[in-house]
């Protein structure tokens, strides 16, 4: 008899996240997980590693609230924001009862979070201008425990309207709380909805040091939200989730020092980003080049299939996200150092 039997019933059931490391390729260009194409250097102090890290880290929380602009009380620092996902699944809604409200295409842990952990997925699709159906989400508030938003949205780089984010606040007081995503925001950090944590409650907001900060390596994300809110997550959170070297890691990189060169990597990908979406716009082959806020672009080739197949013959891994609702023909292209988008760039030119 097979041990799989033993596993819960949910669990059999679960095809595991299709993550960028899982699918993997054979290639020298890695251009399909949104990671940075560089880290920076840190030092590591491995003198007290005989002792159990602090569950949250005091040096990195006030850093991080120093940085966001808010209070270490409305902080959560987690293995990735992943975990800080996971968690809010986890503290709010009750296994084969509570539901989450997702708006596809977006990003695929929320729902993957949300079924590991027995907890039924909403969808209201994004509209054809691709925001948030606001009025299409207030209507199912009640069926819904957590609304989750993504912004900029991960794959689509579309950013969630402020205004419509704030009747959405107003309708869902007392009733779901709203996450917003904003592993990205900072590629247009101009755009972050931060400010408004101090007016709702019921807002959340995720953020992580993987992508502009190019430490997806060290797993170190972060939660903003109201007091209250952290507290029920602190209820739920595992005892020692930020190993000492991550936290030592991520004081550093939240340091002075340490934001001046994150900002510098974010314009020089913010300047490669202008560049490929002006290459690619002129190219025939090209049909859409999607919202380039964060620090990859999404674009629609005619056909899709044929441009992923010739990249890959050169090497280069990007992600396919055809099989998504209106995302045929649609691939998504990290953006990686110089070296790397002109090999992009070649493939393009090539056999025009
Ligand atoms: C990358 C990403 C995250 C979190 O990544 P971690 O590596 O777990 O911090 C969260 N949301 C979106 C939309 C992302 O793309």
């Amino acid at each position: 008899m097979s041990l799989t039997k033993l596993a819960r019933a949910k669990v059999q059931q679960l095809t595991p996240y299709q993550s960028a490391r899982r699918i993997g390729g054979q290639g020298h260009v890695w251009l399909n997980a949104n990671e940075a194409a560089d880290s920076g250097e840190f030092s590591l102090n491995c003198e007290r590693l005989n002792r159990y890290p602090e569950c949250q880290p005091p040096q990195v929380i006030n850093a991080y609230a120093a940085y966001a602009g808010v209070a270490p009380e409305q902080v959560l620092v987690s293995r990735g924001g992943d975990e800080g996902i996971e968690l809010l699944i986890r503290t709010f809604c009750e296994p084969g009862q509570d539901r989450i409200l997702i708006c596809p295409p977006t990003y695929g842990m929320y729902a993957i979070s949300a079924e590991t952990n027995g907890v039924e997925v909403v969808e209201v699709p994004l509209t054809d201008t691709r925001q948030p159906d606001f009025d299409g989400i207030i209507a199912r508030l009640d069926e819904v425990k957590i609304v989750f938003l993504c912004s900029p949205n991960n794959p689509t780089g579309d950013l969630v309207d402020q205004a419509g984010l704030v009747r959405l606040l107003n309708a869902a007081k007392g009733r779901a709380l709203v996450v917003v995503d904003e592993a990205y925001i900072e590629f247009c950090p101009e755009h972050s909805q931060a400010d408004l944590l101090n007016d709702y409650d019921g807002l959340v907001i995720i953020r992580t040091l993987s992508k502009a900060f190019g430490l997806a390596g060290i797993r170190c994300g972060f939660t903003l939200a109201s007091p209250e809110v952290i507290g029920l997550l602190l209820k739920v959170i595992a005892p020692y989730p930020v190993p000492d070297p991550v936290a030592q890691i991520a004081a550093q990189a939240l340091s002075d020092q340490g934001l001046v060169l994150m900002r510098k990597r974010v314009d020089e990908i913010n300047r490669l980003k202008t560049e490929l979406a002006g290459r690619l716009e002129q190219h025939a082959q090209v049909k859409e080049v999607f919202a380039p806020n964060g620090n990859y672009l999404l674009v629609r080739f005619a056909p899709g299939s044929e441009m992923f197949a010739r990249m890959s013959r050169a090497g280069i891994i990007l992600r396919d996200f055809a099989s998504k609702p209106g995302l045929a023909d649609c691939i998504r292209i990290t953006i990686g150092n110089p070296a790397e988008m002109d090999a992009v760039l070649n493939v393009l030119q090539e056999e025009q």
